[in-house]
C-alpha cells in the first residue's frame, strides 16, 4: 500500500535550495485537542499548513510521508527502523535529506538504530518531535520542525560535489549523519538520551559535543560532525536480533535475579549496567554466573550508570575481574546505542568472539575507543 503523501512547494520554486522527505512516525508533536473525544488525537498532515503555515515560507520542497499506522514512540519495534531505513534507500536519490518526526520516548533508540543500519549515509536523516502537542499554543514543535528543516536543507556551498546527486547540486549537505535536533540543540544521534519529561530541554549528549546550536543563527561545530564523503554509496544492515537484555546493577542484588536474567532461553547478548567507571561487586557467584554465561556464548556489553564519563575495565579492583572473564567495554556509549549495536551486529556476526570484537569498534561514532 502506498504512503500517504503530501507535498509543499517552496517559497519561490525557483530558488528552491533543496528536497526534504519528513517521515511521521507519530508521537506527542502531531497531537491536537478533538473536543469530541475530549482528548488530544493525532492530527491529518493534509492539513499541515493550518497548523504550520510556516512552512509555506522557507525555500525548498518538503513532502510529507506518513506511515501506515502513527505510534506513541513507546510502541516502537525493530520493525519500524527496518521500515525507516527502507524508505530512506528507495528514496535516496530523490531527496537531499530526511526528517523523521517522532516521539521522545524513544527517538534516541531510533537514532541510534539508524546510524548504524544506514551504512555509508551521506545524507542528513535528523529526528525531531516536541514535548507538547502542535494544537497548543505553547508547543515547542513548531521551532524543532522549522529548525530540523533548515538543519536537514543546510548546505556547505564551498564543497560542490561535482559526481551531483544533489538537487540542486549547490554545495554537500553540512550534516550528513543521523541526529536529534531538540529545543536548539543539535545532537549526533547515537550519542544522545533523553534526559527530560517534563522541561523543553529532553535531549543530551554528554560524552560528544552538540553538532550545533540555534539561536539566532544556526552555529555549526564542524569539527565535530561527520564530514561529507564523496562516491560513498548507502547501503543497510536490516537483520537485527532483538534477544539481548540489559541487567542493571544495584546494591543488593541477589543470585536468583541475575541467574534468571542470564538463562534466558535464546539470550546472545546483555547490556551489563555497571556503576562509576564500570564496577560490579566482587561476589564470588556473581561473578562465576557471568563467566558462565560467557563460556555458553552470551556477550556482556558493560556500559555505565553514569551519563557522563566512560567504563575503564580494570581501573578498579572491581572491575579487574570483569575484564578477566570477558566482559566488554562499552567506553563511553549510551545504553540506547549499545542496546541498538548489540541488535544490529548481532544479526551480522554468529561467533561471540568476532562480536566481541566487532563491539570495541566504533561503527558510526557512537563511542571514543
Ligand atoms: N509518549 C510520547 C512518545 O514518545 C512522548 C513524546 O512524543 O514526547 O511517543
Amino acid at each position: 500500500m502506498p504512503y500517504k503523501t503530501v507535498h509543499i512547494s517552496p517559497a519561490s520554486p525557483r530558488q528552491s535550495r533543496a528536497s526534504v522527505l519528513v517521515i511521521y512516525t507519530g508521537g506527542t508533536f502531531g497531537m491536537i485537542y478533538d473536543p469530541k473525544a475530549s482528548g488530544l488525537i493525532p492530527f491529518d498532515f493534509d492539513r499541515v499548513l493550518d497548523r504550520v503555515p510556516e512552512l509555506n515560507r522557507l525555500d525548498f520542497d518538503i513532502t510529507i510521508l506518513t506511515l501506515h499506522e502513527v505510534i506513541d514512540s513507546s510502541n516502537m519495534k525493530p520493525a519500524i527502523w527496518v521500515e525507516l531505513a527502507q524508505i530512506i534507500q528507495d528514496t535516496y536519490d530523490e531527496y537531499d535529506s530526511f526528517v523523521i518526526l517522532h516521539g521522545t520516548d524513544t527517538m534516541s533508540y531510533t537514532a541510534s538504530a539508524l546510524s548504524f543500519m544506514l551504512v555509508g549515509l551521506n545524507k542528513p536523516v535528523i529526528l525531531t518531535g516536541a514535548q507538547l502537542p502542535i494544537g497548543v499554543a505553547r508547543s515547542d514543535a513548531r521551532e524543532n520542525f522549522i529548525t530540523a528543516l533548515e538543519i536537514a536543507a543546510a548546505v556547505d556551498a564551498a564543497a560542490v560535489d561535482e559526481g551531483g546527486g544533489l538537487t540542486p547540486a549547490k554545495g554537500v549537505p553540512l550534516v550528513p549523519e543521523v541526529c536529534v535536533y531538540f529545543n536548539s540543540l543539535l545532537l549526533r544521534g547515537n550519542r544522545s538520551t533523553k534526559q527530560e519529561s517534563v522541561q523543553f530541554n529532553a535531549f543530551i549528549s554528554e560524552n560528544y559535543p552538540h553538532l550545533a546550536t540555534a539561536g539566532v543563527s544556526i552555529d555549526y561545530n564542524r569539527l565535530f560532525i561527520r564530514p561529507y564523503q564523496p562516491g560513498q554509496q548507502l547501503s543497510l544492515r536490516t537483520t537485527l536480533d532483538p534477544n539481548i537484555t540489559i541487567l542493571k546493577l544495584f546494591p543488593g542484588i541477589t543470585q536468583p535475579v541475575v541467574e534468571s536474567i542470564v538463562n534466558i532461553p535464546d539470550l546472545r547478548a546483555v547490556v551489563l549496567e555497571t556503576f562509576g567507571a564500570g564496577n560490579a561487586p566482587t561476589d564470588g557467584w556473581f561473578l562465576d554466573t557471568i563467566k558462565r554465561a560467557i563460556d555458553r556464548g552470551v556477550v556482556f556489553f558493560n556500559v555505565s550508570q553514569c551519563e557522563g564519563g566512560r567504563v575503564t575495565q580494570g581501573q578498579y579492583q572491581t572491575s579487574k575481574q570483569l575484564l578477566q572473564i570477558g566482559v566488554v567495554s562499552g567506553a563511553d556509549i549510551t545504553t540506547e546505542a549499545a542496546v541498538t549495536k548489540l541488535m544490529v551486529l548481532l544479526g551480522q556476526e554468529h561467533d561471540p568472539a568476532k562480536l566481541r570484537v566487532l563491539l570495541t569498534q566504533s561503527i558510526s561514532g557512537e563511542m571514543s575507543e
